[in-house]
């Protein structure tokens, strides 16, 4: 790998470049974590977005820069799109910061990106802090294949659907989630992948108090009924388990027998198909429609 002094990078590129976009990362927490790239950039560019110019504000006076800020949020990235791309064709340069982290991960900045490039500007990532990153690799989950979720939906049935797919997704999974949602989260993630589960929460990651709890969603969840959530969470979720252990153990008769038992006995029919899956390892689809089969019969 070859490493680039940050000085002669200043020089050979002459950072910020006109007409370019940069999308910078800023700290979770950490103020350290700034990069010294980062702070350069922030301090030199014509222009720089950010999500709340009082917050980021503060962060412009640590780091003395005075560039002007300007808001771009949820509620007004359209409109501001075309004000931002003007500050490029007039050969000026852009930063893009959020709150905390890295834009465009569950904060704004996919659109402006993609305006920026359609229109042939240069778009370059200052790279930062990302809270999924950060709480993935300190998991002990697998990182070798992931997928990352954000804010699981609010709307009932669309949140259903995601939380059905997150059971049977085979790779790691990373779930962000407030303080106060938090226990509602770990109960439907407890219904739809089974409380034992592996999962580690990462709390409050690069501050004082960072804490990973885990290792089941049965612990966490008894962890946080006794100690209210508070501060930021990740939640990273194991995969479901390839489940081929018990494949021609048990007959499709008796797997089905089991899955008839389960329902009488009164569990709902999707989560009985899913334990039935988990024990015997024929699929849940597959489970499902020959038991509908046989009730046609
Ligand atoms: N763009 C950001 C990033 O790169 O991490 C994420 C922004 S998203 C709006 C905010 C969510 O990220 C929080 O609700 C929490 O789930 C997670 N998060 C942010 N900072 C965190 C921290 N210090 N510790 C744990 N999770 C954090």
């Amino acid at each position: 790998m070859d490493l680039i002094d940050d000085h002669q990078l200043q020089h050979e590129r002459l950072e910020p470049c006109p007409g370019t976009l940069y999308i910078v990362g800023t700290p979770i927490g950490n103020l350290s974590d700034l990069s010294p790239r980062a702070k350069s950039i922030l301090r030199n560019v014509s222009l720089i977005a950010c999500e709340d110019t009082r917050r980021s504000g503060q962060l412009m006076k640590i780091i003395k820069s005075k560039v002007p800020l300007l808001s771009y949020h949820k509620h007004n990235f359209k409109s501001r799109q075309s004000q931002l791309l003007e500050t490029l064709e007039r050969k000026g340069s852009l930063a893009l910061i959020s709150d905390a982290g890295l834009p465009g991960i569950n904060d704004p900045g996919q659109e402006l990106v993609h305006a920026a490039k359609s229109n042939n500007y240069e778009v370059i990532c200052i790279p930062g802090p990302c809270a999924a990153t950060t709480a993935l690799v300190i998991s002990g989950l697998p990182s070798e294949r992931f997928c990352f979720e954000g804010f699981l939906p609010k709307k009932q049935s669309i949140r259903k659907k995601r939380l059905e797919d997150i059971s049977q997704e085979q790779r790691t999974t990373i779930i962000y989630e407030s303080p106060h949602q938090l226990i509602k989260l770990l109960e439907d993630l407890s219904i739809a992948c089974g409380k034992e589960r592996p999962i580690q929460i990462a709390r409050e990651l690069t501050k004082r108090y960072e804490e990973s709890i885990g290792k089941t969603i049965e612990e966490v969840l008894k962890y946080f009924i006794a100690n209210k959530p508070k501060g930021e969470f990740t939640i990273v979720l194991g995969g479901k388990k390839k489940n081929n252990k018990h494949k021609n153990k048990t007959s499709e008769s008796e797997a089905l027998d089991k899955l008839s038992r389960l329902i009488n006995q009164g569990e709902r029919s999707n989560i009985a198909a899913r334990k039935i899956a988990e024990e015997t390892g024929y699929e849940k689809k597959w489970l499902y429609s020959q038991l509908h089969k046989r009730l046609d019969k």
